[in-house]
């Protein structure tokens, strides 16, 4: 009987286990929904690149890609019934908003069953548990446990795949970046490039991960979070190399690129069991802390003009190139929540619409990380130091000087801080909005009273 695959957050054809499902029941009528309220959150450069996921996918197909607007509960029952489908086969979602999307679709479908498989994840969320049978709060003996479950070998696409015949497409709509002047260069999002791109990392930057994925003045980390989030790879198709790339590139740094991959399985995990906290604080240690009201000085920070040259250059990455280094994010967040005094949604929902590759789970739990009120928390008072930090991970000033082009005739780590530069201030880079000693003093001094 022909099936349909309705694919999500799997953008691909190789090593999908869904997929695989579908094509054992008989021909497959692959199915991509343009859903308006998941679009209305992102902005242009993700929404680039989910369109370039889904134009890529439609080519690999030879064209029997189905291409539909409108709320899953209504397109994906029409479909199904278009098509004669005995069963509409996905890949588990485990976000909020996918489960209450998924639930009403089940229902909407009525007869025609809807059958997960697989999921976006390592280890699919919610299976991995301690002794006691609770989840883990804290990551290390999460990942102790990650690497006991192991990980079957990738499978290439699913053998004996035919597409069932086609119904009525739309097109795939033109990028909100078409026509655009000074649109950003964005990386093709397809299966090749993931593949191209992971080659390049485990052959050429693996070696030197473990220092270098702290500095956002070099090309040092995968790059491959937009592919991970569009599902153009699937992370356990990344672990194989692995295992054979540790004899040249180290146990070290296999082992520490492996346990990123698993953080990205944890926060999916913890926002599995506590989907309440992709909003609102995973712990209340913090709940009475006082926050300001988000004003000018949000817009400064989102518009990548607080006076703090690292802060400032991160932020103008997101909005260039949709993407951030994890050391930037780490700044930036930290002075949205330290030296403006603002509650991390505010900075969250900002970065979700820009970057590419926006995740609730990974986004909004780092967030809370910074903040002191996720899992793992960084200690509230550890208060990161822009100009220090500046300084020690763009230690020449390269990054800075790439995306602040007021500061690009400032030579060197001065770049950091440019009011001890004659003529610093010469091509009109805003000074500081805040003075982050007194900040700091001030995130303690509310800290300690939230304490009580
Ligand atoms: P690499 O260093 O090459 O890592 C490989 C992969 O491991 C990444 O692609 C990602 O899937 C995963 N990973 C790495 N670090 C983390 C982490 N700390 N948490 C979870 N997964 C991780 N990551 C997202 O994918 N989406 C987000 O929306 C997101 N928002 C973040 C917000 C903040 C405030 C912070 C501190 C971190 C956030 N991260 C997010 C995690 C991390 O910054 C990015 O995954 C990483 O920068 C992506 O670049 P890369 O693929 O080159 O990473």
């Amino acid at each position: 009987a022909t099936s349909m695959l309705w694919f999500r957050r799997d953008l691909r054809l190789a090593d999908h286990p869904a997929l695989a499902a579908a094509a054992a029941a008989g021909p497959v009528l692959p199915v991509f929904v343009l859903d308006p309220g998941l679009l209305a959150s992102a902005g242009p450069v993700r929404t680039h690149c989910l369109l370039d996921a889904v134009r890529h996918l439609r080519r690999s197909t030879d064209g029997a890609l189905v291409v539909r607007t409108g709320d899953p509960a209504e397109v994906v029952p029409r479909l199904a019934r278009e098509a004669g489908a005995g069963s509409v086969h996905v890949s588990a979602e485990t976000t909020p908003y996918g489960r209450r999307r998924d639930d009403r679709v089940r229902a909407a479908l009525g007869p025609v069953e809807l059958v997960a498989t697989g999921s976006p994840y390592v280890v699919t969320p919610g299976r991995i548990r301690s002794a006691s049978g609770d989840p883990y709060q804290v990551f290390s003996p999460f990942y102790r446990a990650w690497l006991e479950q192991g990980w079957s070998e990738p499978e290439g696409r699913p053998r004996g795949l035919r597409w069932a015949p086609p119904v009525d497409s739309e097109e795939v709509p033109a990028s909100p970046l078409d026509g655009v002047p000074d649109a950003p260069e964005l990386p093709e999002v397809s299966e090749a490039a993931a593949q191209e791109r992971y080659q390049l990392f485990v052959d050429r930057l693996l070696g030197s991960y473990p220092t270098d994925r702290d500095r956002p003045d070099r090309d040092g980390t995968s790059q491959l979070s937009v592919h991970l989030k569009y599902g153009t790879v699937h992370p356990r198709t990344l672990l194989a190399p692995l295992r054979r790339a540790a004899s040249a590139a180290g146990e070290k740094a296999v082992d520490r690129f492996r346990s990123e991959l698993a953080w990205r399985d944890f926060y999916a995990d913890v926002v599995w069991h506590r989907p309440d906290s992709v909003w609102s604080d995973l712990k209340p240690t913090l709940a009475t802390i006082e926050y300001d009201e988000p004003g000018e000085q949000l817009q400064a920070w989102c518009a990548g003009r607080t006076g703090y040259p690292v802060v400032d250059a991160g932020m103008r990455q997101l909005l260039g190139a949709g993407w951030m280094h994890n050391r930037v994010r780490m700044i930036t967040a930290s002075f949205l929540v330290k030296d403006l005094h603002l509650w991390w949604p505010h900075g969250a929902r900002h970065f979700l619409r820009h970057l590419r590759d926006g995740d609730v789970a990974s986004n909004n739990h780092g967030w809370q990380w910074v903040a002191g009120t996720g899992t793992d928390p960084s200690p509230y008072f550890r208060v990161f130091n822009p100009v220090t930090q500046g300084r020690k991970f763009d230690p020449r000033g390269d990054y800075v000087r790439r995306w602040v082009p007021e500061l690009r005739h400032v030579p060197g780590a001065d770049v950091h801080e440019p009011w001890t530069v004659e003529g610093g201030y010469d091509h009109g880079y805003p000074q500081r909005i805040v003075d982050h000693g007194h900040e700091r003093a001030e995130a303690l001094r509310r800290y300690e009273l939230a304490r009580g």
